[in-house]
């Protein structure tokens, strides 16, 4: 599918003028355009031209009801008829944000006391670093400051969350990250493993290397761990076997609280409601967004531990207010959005429907390992990431200068599906309502881009 000479009064040429793309190569946008797209129907969206794509990443993870749940258009509709908008400060609420509160508390992966609604996954956890320094002032901790994140992690875009996240390409000539952050390792075992090493050994040398970590920071220095359940934008990456099961013994030695950021596992994308319930963790804070509002609204929430509450109380009791906020934490419009994407979810049963569909997603990747281009295919649930690789038998990577992921990526939209490549990984993560049929579609689309790939790289 090729582009249309950019006519003057296209949709393309005013975008060129006028927007600046996140996450996108400046240049190369002013120079080649891009894609917009126009509607969206089920797990398909359809570009300015009327092209239609299998959307294979929900969006950016997050569309998981797809693109024309009209249920949701229709609560927004009708909270925007009966309150349109208020806030939730100074004492102020609105009642969609108490009916939604309480019941992501009722479904919370591990008891949590209350919850702070925010408007994206990079504020939830901006406030949750900041609610670990507010806590640790509080119960007389000043000095336990550092949080730890790890290599390739990804916690959003604020000064903080980036600070936390382990992408070069974020931090680079925007003078982040922030002093107190540190990065554990990357625990991508396919890639870093060596010759011999099973996957517990590896995950006892990246717990090992992390304890070695914190000892030589200081662990009375050390307030956080922030952790994704399966490393999403550092390439749909999960945790080798035993991972978390030897990391938190780790944390809980030393005194150091563990942020669960569910901003991509929450609300099914696992195979569980959360992915802490299938890698067994216990956080003391969780973030969620995204799969929250099925991305209908721009809406995250942060839910806290009883003892965290309780120091927030008292500090802010003893400064006067707590003094955190947002003019759209909370917006009614938003939680409406929210309570009926989770009776969706309810309803539908999303979490066996993720179980039932998911082997043929992750099977159809697994067979591709036979592929010349592929290294490994790996996923749980409705996630999957796939390493391109040059030298399979030595586990040799593409020069990144050839940016082979780039150019699956493309070839893969020719013929009518987005993926997403990080680096040489793709990943997946379709709407949860990808039927069986569907699943096998992208498997063979996705086979269709890398041969096509292959035949321009042998
Ligand atoms: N956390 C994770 C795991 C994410 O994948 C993302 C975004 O992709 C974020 C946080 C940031 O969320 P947002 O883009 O809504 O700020």
């Amino acid at each position: 599918m090729m582009f249309s000479p950019t006519l003057p009064n296209s949709y393309d040429a005013r975008d060129r003028a006028s927007l600046i793309h996140q996450q996108t190569d400046l240049k190369a946008y002013r120079d080649d355009g891009g894609t917009l797209m126009k509607r969206g129907e089920g797990i398909w969206v359809f570009d300015e031209s009327g092209n239609r794509y299998l959307e294979a990443m929900a969006g950016l993870w997050s569309a998981s009801l797809g693109f024309s749940e009209k249920r949701l258009a229709e609560a927004a509709y009708k909270q925007m008829l009966e309150l349109p908008y208020y806030h939730t400060f100074f004492g102020k609420g609105n009642l969609p944000s108490v009916d939604l509160a309480e019941k992501l508390l009722s479904i919370a992966p591990k008891p949590m006391s209350k919850v702070l609604f925010q408007c994206s996954g990079s504020e939830a956890n901006d406030a949750a670093i900041k609610l670990v320094w507010y806590y640790h002032n509080a119960i007389g901790k000043p000095e336990k400051k550092k949080i730890i994140g790890r290599v390739r992690g990804y916690h959003g875009n604020t000064v903080a969350s980036v600070s936390a996240s382990g992408q070069p390409h974020m931090h680079s000539d925007f003078d982040v990250p922030l002093p107190m952050f540190r990065h554990a390792d990357n625990p991508n075992y396919y890639r870093f493993h060596e010759d011999g090493e099973s996957e517990e050994d590896f995950s006892s040398r990246m717990a090992a290397n992390l304890e070695a970590l914190i000892l030589a920071e200081g662990p009375e220095t050390v307030a956080a761990f922030i952790a994704e359940p399966v490393q999403g934008g550092g390439g749909a990456i999960t945790p080798p076997a035993g991972y978390f099961d030897k990391i938190q013994p780790i944390l809980r030695k030393y005194d150091i609280l563990f942020l669960v950021d569910e901003v991509i596992c929450g609300f099914g994308r696992t195979g569980n409601l959360w992915g802490s319930e299938t890698y067994g963790l216990v956080p003391d804070m969780v973030s969620c967004a995204k799969a929250l509002s099925a991305s209908y609204q721009p809406i995250s929430a942060l839910m806290i531990s009883e003892p965290i509450y309780e120091a927030l109380v008292s500090e802010s009791d003893k400064l006067g207010s707590f003094g955190h906020g947002y003019t759209y934490g909370g917006h009614p419009v938003a939680c409406a959005v929210a309570l009926e994407t989770l009776r969706i979810y309810e309803e539908r049963d999303i979490v066996g429907h993720v179980r039932r569909v998911s082997p043929v997603m992750q099977e159809g990747f697994k067979a591709l390992e036979d592929h010349p281009l592929v290294g490994n295919a790996r996923g749980v649930g409705l996630i999957a990431g796939v390493e391109l690789m040059a030298d399979k038998a030595a586990r040799q990577p593409f020069d990144p200068a050839r940016k082979v992921g780039t150019l699956v990526q493309g070839k893969c939209q020719e013929v009518g599906l987005i993926v997403r490549a990080i680096g040489d990984r793709i990943a997946f993560t379709p709407p949860l309502i990808i039927t069986d049929d569907e699943a096998a579609e992208m498997c063979s689309r996705f086979a269709k881009g890398l041969d096509a790939a292959w035949s321009e790289l042998k």
